[in-house]
């Protein structure tokens, strides 16, 4: 999907205000009703209904009237929050092009007010399953029950966690910046996804350089699960960046084993396929660990048994026991669903085009302050907090 946010400049601290309340309706209601939404933003003198109507009309969120009159975040409404609340902070200033589609990701660059270039990364898990329930089709019908608003965040939230952890432990990998809701800003990294590249001068110390990183990701006690040629970055003079962490397990992952030997395998094909690197490692084709001549490929066993705690480090993080098996649960899932119907329209509709802005900073206090001293709803409707904060 295209990111338009031009309308961010004219939105409102009033628009803001509803649009978090939707937000937070959306922790217990699929659709929310247009009357919690009312109760939960506390504007006066109906308000927040006309305030629905503009967000609508900027597609933000998105009007369901079937079982009863209500509202639910689109993508954009959520992209809305997160960059706000990282504006605020300071993160960044404007939103620049787009220069990543992932499958359930977008990205983009994003500028400080020191004219600082960073990626941002909005996760869309679930996007999948919204096209999926609108096909109809039966047996992913029960992917429903995962909330995309939660499965993005926990996505973000991991991503963010592991290429900090990962960083800070000497691994090739962007800066990790910031994250909230279901974005993570990291520095940007120079270079192209080794999908792209023809030619290398080394590829045997490119190839070494790769199968190394994956062994002593295996050492910290981490498999990359998405090993391969779109997720490693490789610059000018051949240096590589891995990126793209949400799917990353321990080594004592039940399919630890699978797993590594899969990172492991795609790097050989690949380097095979467009290096022609047939070196007496390569000629192992069985997925043997051994071509009888000494050299061989690495072997899990071999490696797990020195592996370091860094997993462990990771779960006593912030992401939790519960975020890992729902993520796990979701990944194994959408794996089962592939499709090929990956560019179908998606629910914010149109294809609008992409704003260089500067966000003004006039309507920009932090969105997380102050709601509690205007909520005339229910008692303790603002009482947890909001939004993903990795940063504090
Ligand atoms: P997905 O999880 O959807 O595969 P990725 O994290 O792999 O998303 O990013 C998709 C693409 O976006 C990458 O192949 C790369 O071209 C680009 N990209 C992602 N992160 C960065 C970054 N930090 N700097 C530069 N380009 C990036
Ligand atoms: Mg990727």
């Amino acid at each position: 999907m295209k990111l338009d946010v031009n309308a961010l400049r004219y939105l409102t601290k009033d628009d803001f205000r509803v649009l978090t309340a939707v937000e937070m309706g959306m922790r217990n209601h699929e659709i929310v009703p247009a009357e919690l939404v009312d109760r939960i933003a506390g504007l006066k003198h109906g308000g927040t209904y006309k305030v629905l109507r503009n967000l609508l009309k900027n597609k933000l969120v998105h009007h369901d009237a079937t079982k009863y009159d209500g509202y639910r975040l689109t993508y954009l409404g959520y992209d809305f929050l997160a960059i706000k609340t990282l504006v605020n902070r300071g993160v960044f200033a404007s939103v620049g092009r787009q220069i990543g589609v992932g499958k359930e990701s977008d990205i983009f660059e994003v500028a400080t007010e020191d004219g600082t270039v960073l990626a941002m990364k909005l996760h869309r898990l679930g996007r999948t399953s919204f096209r999926a329930v609108k096909s109809k089709r039966d047996y992913l019908r029960h992917r429903r029950s995962f909330n995309w608003l939660y499965l993005s965040r926990l996505a973000a939230l991991k991503e963010f966690a592991f290429m900090k952890a990962l960083g800070d432990h000497g691994f090739p990998v962007p800066t990790a910046v910031d994250c909230n809701r279901h974005c993570v800003i990291m520095s940007l990294v120079q270079g192209y996804p080794l999908v792209q590249v023809k030619e290398l001068q080394n590829p045997d110390d490119v190839f070494d350089t790769i199968l190394g990183l994956i062994v002593r990701l295996a050492e910290h006690g981490l498999i990359h699960c998405d090993f391969n040629e779109f997720n490693i970055m490789i610059d000018d003079d051949e240096k590589i960046t891995v990126i793209d962490f949400p799917q990353m397990v321990s080594v004592s992952h039940r399919n630890a084993q699978m797993f590594f030997d899969r990172d492991i395998e795609c790097i050989y094909k690949f380097f095979n396929k467009r290096f022609n690197l047939k070196s007496e490692k390569n000629e192992v084709e069985d997925g043997s660990e051994s071509d009888g001549e000494g050299t061989s490929r690495p072997s899990f066993l071999s490696v797990k048994k020195d592996a370091g705690s860094l997993d462990k480090e990771l779960a006593a993080s912030g992401f939790t026991r519960k975020a890992q098996v729902d993520m796990e649960k979701y990944i194994e899932e959408d794996a089962e669903g592939q499709d090929s119907s990956s560019d179908d329209d998606d629910e914010i509709g149109d294809a609008v085009p992409i704003y260089s802005l500067k966000i003004d900073q006039d309507h920009s206090d932090e969105l997380d302050c102050n709601l509690t001293s205007r909520n005339s709803g229910g008692p303790g409707t603002f009482s947890e907090e909001h939004g993903t904060s990795c940063s504090g």
